[in-house]
Order: structure tokens, then sequence, then C-alpha cells
């Protein structure tokens, strides 16, 4: 039997679909981010990144460099097995302990990625709460359903973060019910953010559980980078905090913080906690440097809200066509899932800038877009050069471009 004929014809249709992915093999540059060398089958070139969830650059920092090297001379590299076969490293207690302090939480428990972290996370979670109801976001990220699928609770989906569509949900569900409402706090396709506070107040009134994942806020919101939730003053009052290692700190890891008694129960039931290999001590020991770096450190923050709004601005002066964001994500729609592939290709091949497509199913077909992330790192000319290729690749493409904005200037 030819099973490689199952798998070709798979492929084909998402090329048929052209849904089919290509990811551009880049090196970056430590101390040069966002700089990088793009091999391609022609030889290498230099490349400016737009695109990368390193959204401050932590993970050049030599501070986290610094930790990682230093602490895989002194440990070595792996962590040579799983919590409960091999004991914790020390690197993953002092990392855990700066995550509970960071959310203010008991305690905090690490996964091997955000991903992991949700999965299992909210699987366990609910599954230790009988006849849990989840109300689940309608854009919830695909590890936060997975998580909700695994737990095999009844589930029910509250339209994108409408409050009145929640209430009435939660109230239908009656007050003796158990509940866990999941969300996140900003939404990383669409740079927008879940009314916090408001649902809280709801979580309070029908004597539900909240779940936040703030993965595209920690490090970045926040007097000490504890998320969008530290920001507006009601991380008390979410229940659990889950968050990435990998985005903002520039390493890798995931995490929930809450209650002592939740973290213990999921460290102690947690399938993709408990028959995983832990992180390695050298990975723990970069994370811990660098949230404890932008716990005190503003200049990151500051500069990298100052970076977006300065590449809003000129993209919207150039009459591209951005989408509403109230964060540091800066999509610009295209609408179209070829010209969304070929405006990528144009702008990394003539003119040096990587920038992945956002195709379906990531995002609705269409409103393929641009994502792009400026970080605290991309200069004025570097910006200046983006919002002049893009306007470059929209004219060749045929893309509509806002004159109005162009003849007011
Ligand atoms: C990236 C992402 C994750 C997964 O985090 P990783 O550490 O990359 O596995 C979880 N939730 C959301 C909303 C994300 O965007």
């Amino acid at each position: 039997m030819d099973y490689d004929r199952f798998f070709q014809s798979a492929l084909d249709r998402l090329q048929s679909e052209r849904r089919y992915r290509v990811f551009a093999d880049l090196e970056r540059i430590a101390g040069r981010f966002p700089h990088a060398r793009w091999h391609t089958p022609a030889g290498v070139r230099e490349v400016v990144l737009w695109c990368s969830n390193d959204y401050l650059g932590m993970g050049q920092h030599p501070k986290v460099i610094g930790a990682m090297v230093e602490t895989a001379t002194r440990m070595g590299t792996g962590a040579g097995g799983t919590r409960n076969i091999s004991g914790t490293n020390h690197p993953l207690v002092e990392l855990e302990a700066e995550l509970a302090d960071l959310h203010g939480k008991e305690a905090a428990l690490v996964f091997t990625s955000g991903y992991v972290s949700n999965e299992s996370g909210i699987a366990t979670i609910a599954k230790l709460i009988p006849d849990c109801l989840i109300l689940s976001d309608a854009l919830n990220h695909n590890s936060m359903i997975e998580g909700v699928r695994r737990s095999g609770r009844e589930k029910v989906i509250f339209r994108h973060n409408d409050l009145g569509h929640l209430e009435e949900l939660l109230r239908a569900a009656g007050p003796e019910r158990p509940k866990l409402i999941v969300f996140e706090s900003i939404y990383s396709m669409d740079g927008d953010v879940a009314p916090i506070a408001a649902i809280c107040d709801l979580a309070a009134r029908y004597g539900a559980m909240t779940y936040l994942d703030e993965v595209h806020a920690v490090g970045m919101y926040g007097p000490r980078g504890g998320g969008i939730a530290e920001r507006d003053g009601v991380m008390a009052r979410v229940d659990v905090i889950e968050g990435t290692l990998a985005k903002a700190f520039g390493c890798l890891g995931g995490y929930i913080a809450g209650s002592a008694a939740l973290v213990d129960a999921v460290r102690s039931y947690a399938p993709g906690f408990i028959f995983t290999t832990a992180l390695p001590p050298a990975v723990c020991a970069a994370a811990t440097a660098s949230i404890r770096h932008l716990k005190t450190s503003q200049w990151e923050r500051t500069r990298h809200q100052e970076r977006v709004g300065r590449t809003k601005a000129l993209l919207a002066a150039a009459g591209l066509p951005l989408m509403a964001s109230e964060t540091h994500i800066v999509p610009v729609l295209v609408g179209d899932p070829e010209r969304c592939k070929a405006a990528s290709d144009l702008l990394l091949e003539e003119h040096g800038i990587y920038i992945q497509p956002i195709n379906y199913p990531t995002v609705p077909r269409g409103t393929e877009r641009l994502r792009i992330t400026p970080t605290p790192y991309h200069d004025d000319a570097l910006i200046g050069r983006l919002a002049e290729a893009m306007v470059d690749v929209w004219e060749r493409l045929g893309l509509p471009l806002n004159r109005s904005v162009l003849a007011a200037e």
C-alpha cells in the first residue's frame, strides 16, 4: 500500500486552497535584533524581522543570554527527566516563585510551553470540578479550545468579548452549577482587549471561576509586566492567570498561577505536566532573569508602545488599511489569501522585510492580513522603510490605498 499518497493528497488540498505554508529559513543576529540572516537557495541575505513575538527583544538581552550560558555551563543542558522521576532542578523552583510573585498568586506551575499549560491546565482544572460548565470566548486560542475539549466537560461559547451574551449564559446555567470562564486578555490577531474587570464582576455575581490567558500581555503591560490584569488593577480578582515565557520574555515555556490548592492539584493530576521532561535549567534561569529585569525596567515597555504608535501613524499616513487595534499588534488588511501571500513574498524578496502572511484558519476568510509587531529595536529608519516598502507592494498588487489620507498631507 502506498501510504504516502494519503499525505500527498492532504498536502494537495492545502495547496489548492492556498493554505499551504512555507517557513522562511532565518537566523537571528543577537545584538542586532530585529536584523536576521535569511537562507535562500540563492545564498544568504540580511533581512529585518517585523513579525516576531519576541515583542521586547528580550531573547537577545545580555542578562538573559548570560543567565542561560552561565547556568548551562554550571548545570549542563537537559533537565534529565520528568519532575516525577528526576526531581526539580533548582532554577525551576526559583522561576515558579518569581511567577507567583509576578501575578500576586500563592503558587505557579511551569509547563514546557504556553500551549501545554492551556491544554493540560484547563482540561485538568475543569475535570477536577464536578459537573463544571465551561464558558469560552469565541476567539480563544487553539490551545484553550483543546483544553476545553479534553476536559470532557460541557461547554458554551460566548460571542467575542460580549458581556451581555456571557451574562445570559451564566444566568441560564443557574447559581448552583460550578462554572469556569476561559478567556484571553489580548487577542493576538486583532490586538483587542477583554473587559477583564467586567468579566470578573459577572463571575462574582454568578459564582463562576475565571481563567485568563495573558500570553500576549505578560512582560509588556502593567507596572511590573504582570499583564493587562495588572495594568487594570484586577489581577487579584482573576482566579487563574496563564502565560508564556516564549514571547515577551524571550525564552520557552508556559505556566499557570493561582491558589496553592489549585496549582498543587494540577501538578498532581495533569498528564501534560506529569509525563514530560521538565524545561532545561538554563532555560528556567534565563526566563527568571528576563522576568526580574522586566519587573523593574520600564524602558522596554515605554519604548515598545512609543514605537508601536509611530508605526501605526506612519502606515496610516501612507494610506495603508490598518485594522483597529488597541495594543502593540498592528494588523494590516489584505482580505485575500493569494495576495496576502504575494505581499509577504514581495516584501521579503524585494525589500528584505519579513512579515508572515496570516491566512485562514488563523483568521476568518476575507480578513487575511499582515500582522506587524514593532519592537523597541525598530528605529525610525526601519519604520520609514517599512511604510515605503508596503506602499510599493500595495501598488504593485493593485491593493487599495486610502488616497484621501495621502492627499490631505
Ligand atoms: C502563542 C500562544 C499560546 C501558546 O504559547 P506558547 O508558549 O507559544 O506555546 C497560548 N495562547 C495564546 C493566546 C497564544 O497566542
